[in-house]
């Protein structure tokens, strides 16, 4: 299965992603998490990302597109994948599906995860606690979800409109969810 899984911060995308990895054995690609591992490295990459991670910001389509590029040349993705926290903006939907094209690869959902600002807010701050990510502090989750409705939230449009768009109430323990993710998917 070639998946998206589209979601504002704090909605549990990393949380669901993994238990997708496991159930439908394709590999999880996290531009989130591969740019924060850049930054704990210091490459040039992960110092350039740090100046918008941790204010908030998105990276400019160019760097991420560029990114994406060269992994979906890895091997064996042509049986399926997971992308998490990309495509994010309509032009780096719309360069996606370019790519994927060029391949002769199609997506067959983009799941959505749906989820209250309060409950986002609340959990994300939640999560600085317990893990300490530098972008989990009040005035960049609300900068984080100011770009998310302005840039991401739009996608929704642009995938309901190719028919593929699986909207999943976010609310509720881990289980729950992913029990919707999977009858959305079946
Ligand atoms: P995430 O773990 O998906 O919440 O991503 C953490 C941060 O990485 C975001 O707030 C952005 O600064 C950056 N980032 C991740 N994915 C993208 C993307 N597709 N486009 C632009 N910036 C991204």
């Amino acid at each position: 299965m070639k998946l998206v899984l589209l979601g504002g911060p704090g909605a549990g995308k990393g949380t669901q992603a993994a238990k997708m990895r496991e159930y439908y054995g394709v590999p999880h690609i996290s531009t989130g998490e591969m740019l924060r591992e850049a930054k704990a490295k210091g490459t040039e990459l992960g110092k350039k990302a740090a100046e918008y991670i941790d204010f908030g910001r998105l990276l400019p389509d160019d760097i991420i597109l560029g990114i994406i590029n060269e992994k979906l040349r890895m091997p064996g993705l042509e049986r399926g994948f997971l992308f998490d926290g990309f495509p994010r903006t309509l032009v780096q939907a719309e360069s996606f599906d370019k790519m994927l094209k060029e391949q002769n690869w199609s997506l067959d959902a983009v799941v959505s995860i749906d989820v209250p600002d309060e409950v986002v807010t609340e959990r994300l701050l939640k999560r600085a606690e317990i893990e300490g990510r530098a972008d989990d502090n009040r005035s960049t989750i609300e900068k984080r979800l100011k770009y998310y409705y302005e840039l991401t939230d739009p996608l929704k449009d642009f995938y309901t409109k190719k028919g593929i768009l699986k909207p999943v109430n976010g609310l509720g323990n881990v289980e729950e969810v992913f029990e919707r993710i999977k009858k959305v998917l079946k």
